[in-house]
């Protein structure tokens, strides 16, 4: 049984592959796409804050790794033209996809689902799930064109068992632990991308302090502490598994 916690990775394991990843202006897509460029990957910046895309950018520079690129997209906003923007854009440069990280997200708020705020729901629904499948099916031409290539939703513990009051939140990572079942029962046998969702449980982000404001968050791990999990996921160990949901703590 292929377990990614429990893969060291080599120094050079990515070199050579493009991968994306979303919400990597902080918290834990920003740790992934600083341990994936380390490991050599070039790296595509997703995100909706420039200036703070072009830090990490500016980070990863500064690290000697490959050249990591930028594309600006609002998940929350973007239209058709500027998903197909984008896929044009990655398809320009390196001609292929090799891995997406689908890691942006939006927590919304703990309360009832009967007191649960229609506008704060349809948000959540469609930065968490809508965006995702959106910008996976743009890019899927350009997975399609790698070797080996690895689509990698993140889900969380309430996306697989229900927790009263977390709302639209829970919804949405049931609803992305379906896509990526349906996806990957698609692509299985038709095609080189594997298709996988992984749960980073509780670590010390922007996102964890909101949910657990009276949390001692300082007790938690960092994002770096789970690179080695999702450089598995996304490189060439976990080639072959596709259909399955990983937890990156025990
Ligand atoms: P953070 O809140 O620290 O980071 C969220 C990221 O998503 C940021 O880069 C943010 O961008 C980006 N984002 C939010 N909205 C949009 C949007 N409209 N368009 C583009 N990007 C957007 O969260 P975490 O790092 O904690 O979470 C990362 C993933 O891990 C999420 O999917 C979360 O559900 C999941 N997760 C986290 C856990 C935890 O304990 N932290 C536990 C289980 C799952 P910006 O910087 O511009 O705000």
């Amino acid at each position: 049984m292929f377990d990614p916690r429990t893969h060291v990775p080599a120094p050079a394991e990515l070199a050579g592959r493009v991968i994306a990843i979303t919400g990597a202006s902080a918290g834990i897509g920003r740790a992934v796409a600083l341990a994936c460029a380390a490991h050599q990957a070039n790296v595509i910046l997703i995100g909706r804050n420039p200036a703070k895309l072009e830090a990490v950018h500016a980070e990863i520079a500064a690290s000697g790794a490959p050249e990591a690129a930028i594309a600006v997209l609002d998940l929350e906003k973007a239209l058709a033209r500027d998903y197909d923007a984008v896929a044009d854009a990655v398809l320009e440069r390196y001609g292929r996809l090799d891995g997406l990280l689908h890691n942006a997200g939006l927590l919304g708020t703990l309360t009832p689902i009967e007191h649960y705020d229609v506008p704060t729901w349809c948000r959540v629904l469609h930065v968490n799930v809508t965006a995702a499948f959106a910008l996976t099916q743009v890019l899927l031409p350009g997975l399609q064109k790698s070797e080996d290539a690895s689509v990698l939703f993140t889900s969380s513990s309430v996306g697989r068992h229900g927790r009263a009051y977390w709302g639209a939140y829970a919804v949405s990572k049931f609803a992305i632990e379906g896509l990526s079942q349906v996806l990957a029962q698609e692509l299985e046998n038709v095609s080189r991308v594997r298709v996988n969702t992984l749960n980073p449980g509780r670590t010390r982000t922007a996102m964890r302090r909101a949910a657990y404001p009276a949390e001692d968050i300082d007790t938690l791990p960092l994002p770096a502490a789970h690179a080695a999990v999702y450089v598995a996921l996304l490189g060439p160990a976990s080639r072959g598994v596709t259909g399955q949901e990983f937890d990156a703590q025990a």
